[in-house]
């Protein structure tokens, strides 16, 4: 099997799971974002991916977007950023990238902010939420959200779209349900306090190992890659 071929079965897989998640937790299936984390895969597997119906990318790192996005990569596709993001980096995003999926402080927004509005455009952001509270991570703390929302709410050139979060790695099903199950109240609680300028219409949680416990907890955004390019260069052991 080709690498194109092996792509197309994977996201027809993971579709699949997706569909049966969904009717599981009695949600619609057409209610759930697929997005395919990009990251180490080049351009023409991000190219076989979009052939294969993925309709939102989603990279990691600035330069690896910019590279692919020279080289078309993305053509046909939406374009997340998900990854860390330095805020000397946010110029390279502004304008290329539909969401950004990481916003995990409140100086990295204004900085989103600024490049928006000197390019006439508002940035579509998610919150970026610690919800394990795991150290080694970044994201802000629940408790936190609601201030730091209050104060980016009204700013030019910035929505906030909803939250993401990346729990620790699973090691068995369900082990993280309760960090989702937490994201999932948290998503509720905004969502009813009703803040000007904020629509929280993305709860991006999940990943190949724990989506369809995400999917059954609220997620309508799923980040999925091993599953669909097989394991990156690092995890082949
Ligand atoms: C790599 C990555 C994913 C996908 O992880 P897999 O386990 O390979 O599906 C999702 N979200 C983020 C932020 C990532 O960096």
């Amino acid at each position: 099997m080709t690498k194109q071929q092996l792509i197309y079965e994977n996201v027809q897989a993971v579709k699949e799971r997706i569909e049966n998640a969904a009717k599981k937790a009695g949600r619609n299936p057409e209610d759930i974002h697929l997005v395919a984390a990009t990251k180490m895969n080049d351009a023409e597997c991000v190219k076989a991916a979009i052939k294969a119906g993925i309709k939102i990318a989603g990279e990691n790192r600035v330069q690896e977007l910019v590279e692919k996005y020279e080289q078309n990569a993305y053509k046909g596709a939406n374009l997340h950023f998900i990854g860390s993001l330095q805020t000397n980096k946010v110029k390279f995003l502004v304008g290329k990238v539909q969401l950004i999926q990481s916003v995990d402080s409140e100086k990295l927004a204004g900085v989103i902010a600024k490049y928006a509005q000197k390019n006439g455009i508002c940035q579509d952001i998610l919150l970026e939420v610690n919800i394990a509270k795991e150290a080694s991570k970044s994201g802000i703390y629940p408790e936190a959200l609601p201030e730091i929302i209050e104060n980016l709410c009204n700013i030019d050139g910035l929505r906030i779209r909803g939250l993401m979060a990346i729990p620790p790695i699973s090691h068995f099903i369900g082990e993280n349900l309760c960090h989702f199950d937490k994201m999932r109240e948290l998503f509720i609680d905004i969502s009813q306090k009703k803040y000007d300028n904020v629509s929280m219409d993305f709860l991006s949680m999940g990943m190949s190992g724990d989506f369809e416990d995400a999917i059954s907890c609220g997620s309508n955004m799923v980040r999925v890659g091993t599953a669909i390019f097989g394991a990156r260069p690092y995890m082949i052991k």
